[in-house]
C-alpha cells in the first residue's frame, strides 16, 4: 500500500435555512466562511464552507442548506456526529458561549482520554467540541471568538452501523485505517498514526433501522489524499473491494471520488489541492458567490434563485 489517506478532509452536512446556518457557524462558533458557492448538482442550493482562516484541508465543515427537507432520522449507515478540535482548557469558555445563545450543551465527557462537549446545532446536528493539543491551524482575526479559543479544525466523526465487522474490515484492509481501541461501545479507528483530525469512531447497533438524510444530518465524510495519483490508486483498491467508486469528479477546489462504505455511509476521497484560494483573493474568501466555470454562464439565474445572505456582525447574532 503506498497511497495513503492522511485524515479527514471535510465533513458535509445538511442544514435548514442558510442564514441561520451562517449565523451559527460563522457567528456563534466563529469559524471563517471560506467559500460561498452552490451545490454543483443542484445549483439552486447554496454550498457553504466554514474552516480556519486559510481554509486548509482538514478544517472544513460544509453545508447544503436544504430547508425543504424533513429532519433527518438517526439510524445505522449514517455518520451521527462531527467533532471539532478546540484548544486545551477552552471548554469552559465554549460551554458559557453556547449557553449564552440558548444552546444547552450536554455535560462534559471524557472520550478516549480527551475532554469533549457535545451539543446540537440549530438544526439538530450533533457536534462535539474536543480539547486537543497544538495542530496546524490559522486563527481567523475577524472572528468573534478569541484566537486562543477558536475551533482549529475537524477532530473526528462518529458513525453508527448495523454490523461493525464489514466496515471495520474495509477500513483496515482497503483504506489503511488502524483499529486502536474500544470504549463505551465505540470502536476507534485512526489514520496515519492517529491524532486530531484522524479519528473515526463506530458503534454497532444491530437492531436499529437505517438512518435517513435530512436537515441536521451528516451527508458524507471526505478523507484527505495528497493528490490525484494517490486518489486514483486508492480508487482502484476501493473498486477491487467491490465498493463501486465514482470516476474522479472535479470539485474545482479539490478532486473527489465518492463511494459507499459497506454499512451504507457515503464517503469521499478529496485531494489536498488546489484549495480555496484558487479562485478568490485569500483575504476575501467567502465574500462573494463563487461558481465553477461551467455554471458561470447561468450566474444571473442562479443568483436570482438564492436567498440573500449577510455575514453575522459580531455580537449581533440572534438565533431563532
Ligand atoms: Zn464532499
Amino acid at each position: 500500500m503506498s497511497a495513503k489517506i492522511t485524515g479527514l478532509h471535510h465533513v458535509t452536512a445538511i442544514a435548514g435555512p442558510a442564514q441561520r446556518n451562517l449565523d451559527f457557524y460563522a457567528g456563534v462558533l466563529g469559524m471563517r466562511l471560506v467559500k460561498k458557492s452552490v451545490n454543483q448538482d443542484d445549483p439552486a442550493t447554496y454550498h457553504l464552507f466554514y474552516a480556519d482562516a486559510e481554509g486548509r484541508p482538514g478544517t472544513d465543515l460544509t453545508f447544503f442548506p436544504w430547508q425543504q427537507l424533513a429532519p433527518s432520522r438517526k439510524g445505522v449507515g449514517l455518520s451521527v456526529e462531527v467533532q471539532l478540535a478546540v484548544p486545551e482548557g477552552s471548554l469552559a469558555f465554549w460551554e458559557e458561549r453556547l449557553g449564552g445563545y440558548g444552546l444547552k450543551p450536554t455535560t462534559l465527557e471524557v472520550r478516549f482520554g480527551e475532554r469533549a462537549l457535545p451539543f446540537r446545532d440549530p438544526d439538530g446536528l450533533e457536534v462535539a467540541l474536543v480539547e486537543t493539543g497544538q495542530r496546524e491551524f490559522s486563527p481567523w482575526e475577524r472572528s468573534d471568538v478569541p484566537e486562543n479559543q477558536q475551533i482549529m479544525g475537524l477532530h473526528g466523526a462518529r458513525l453508527w452501523e448495523r454490523e461493525l465487522y464489514p466496515t471495520a474490515t474495509f477500513l483496515t484492509q482497503t483504506l489503511g485505517f488502524e483499529a486502536v481501541g474500544q470504549e463505551n461501545g465505540w470502536s476507534r479507528f485512526s489514520l496515519a498514526g492517529g491524532g486530531s483530525g484522524r479519528f473515526l469512531d463506530i458503534k454497532e447497533l444491530p437492531n436499529l433501522s437505517r438512518g435517513q438524510w435530512g436537515t441536521g444530518s451528516i451527508h458524507h465524510l471526505a478523507w484527505r489524499v495528497d493528490g490525484t495519483p494517490q486518489e486514483l490508486e486508492l480508487r482502484t483498491r476501493i473498486a477491487a473491494a467491490g465498493r463501486r467508486p465514482t470516476e474522479q469528479v472535479d470539485r474545482f477546489w479539490f478532486k473527489s471520488v465518492y463511494f459507499m462504505e459497506p454499512g451504507g455511509a457515503l464517503f469521499e476521497l478529496a485531494t489536498d489541492g488546489p484549495g480555496f484560494a484558487v479562485d478568490e483573493d485569500p483575504t476575501r474568501l467567502g465574500e462573494s458567490l463563487v461558481l465553477p466555470p461551467w455554471l458561470e454562464p447561468q450566474r444571473a439565474t442562479i443568483e436570482a434563485g438564492l436567498p440573500l445572505l449577510h455575514l453575522p456582525s459580531p455580537r449581533g447574532v440572534s438565533l431563532p
